[in-house]
């Protein structure tokens, strides 16, 4: 279902132009207008979802299902180095659009393009914190 103002659900509906690299029942794909990495490709569910958190698992499955064939064509189309696969959930956390996407970002060693920037805290943690913390979260999936 399509949502009013949301401006991944018009480029799915062609109000609004895109770059389209595939499209098929349940899934579209197109270029990020951004091109973070040169073949930068947002794959999204054709079903209106906010993120991450609001995504029935059958649209999770059909839309991570499509993504191993898109990659591969960015891999022959570009002969990048590897190449990352990135959703941003709520805006603390980077998502600027709301309708679920997965962001497939090409990476060429030596070129501008993603970069996580993480910073590991290991040595914070006992063995013992972490089995806390997997309690906490494994008690809330259902
Ligand atoms: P995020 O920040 O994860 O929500 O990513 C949203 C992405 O959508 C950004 O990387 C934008 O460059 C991209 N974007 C926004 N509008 C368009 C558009 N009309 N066509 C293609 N990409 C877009
Ligand atoms: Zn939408």
């Amino acid at each position: 279902m399509s949502h009013d103002d949301c401006i991944f659900c018009k480029i799915i509906a062609g109000e609004i132009p895109s770059a389209k690299v595939y499209e098929d029942e349940h899934v579209f794909a197109f270029l990020d207008i951004s091109q973070v990495s040169k073949g930068h490709t947002l794959v999204i569910p054709k079903q209106h979802a906010r993120n991450i958190y609001d995504t029935p698992a059958d649209i999770a499955s059909e839309l991570f299902a499509r993504v191993p064939k898109i990659a591969n064509a960015i891999k022959v189309a570009y002969q990048p180095d590897g190449l990352n696969i990135l959703v941003n959930n709520e805006a603390p956390a980077d998502q600027s659009v709301f309708h679920l996407h997965i962001h497939l970002l090409p990476k060429y060693e030596n070129a501008e393009g993603y970069s996580s920037n993480w910073i590991t805290h290991q040595d914070e943690y006992t063995a013992d914190d972490l089995q806390n913390i997997a309690k906490d979260i494994s008690e809330k999936i259902n």
